[in-house]
């Protein structure tokens, strides 16, 4: 697996371990990022590169 280049924002395709909903979300999101159908938190902001709390399927440059 290829390592994530941590100085770069990205977009994420993520899927959501409760549900197995997949979005798109930004890795440096400005706030708290939720699952649109189940309303779990996939991505929490903390000023910078963001905490990813899902599972992440594909990065897209
Ligand atoms: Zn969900």
């Amino acid at each position: 697996m290829a390592k994530f280049r941590s100085n770069k924002s990205n977009f994420l395709r993520v899927k959501c371990t409760d549900c197995g909903n997949q979005q798109i979300v930004f890795d440096h999101a400005a706030s708290n990022v939720k699952c649109i159908i189940c309303g779990k938190t996939l991505v929490r902001s903390q000023g910078g590169k963001s905490q990813i709390r899902a599972q992440i399927i594909e990065v897209l440059d």
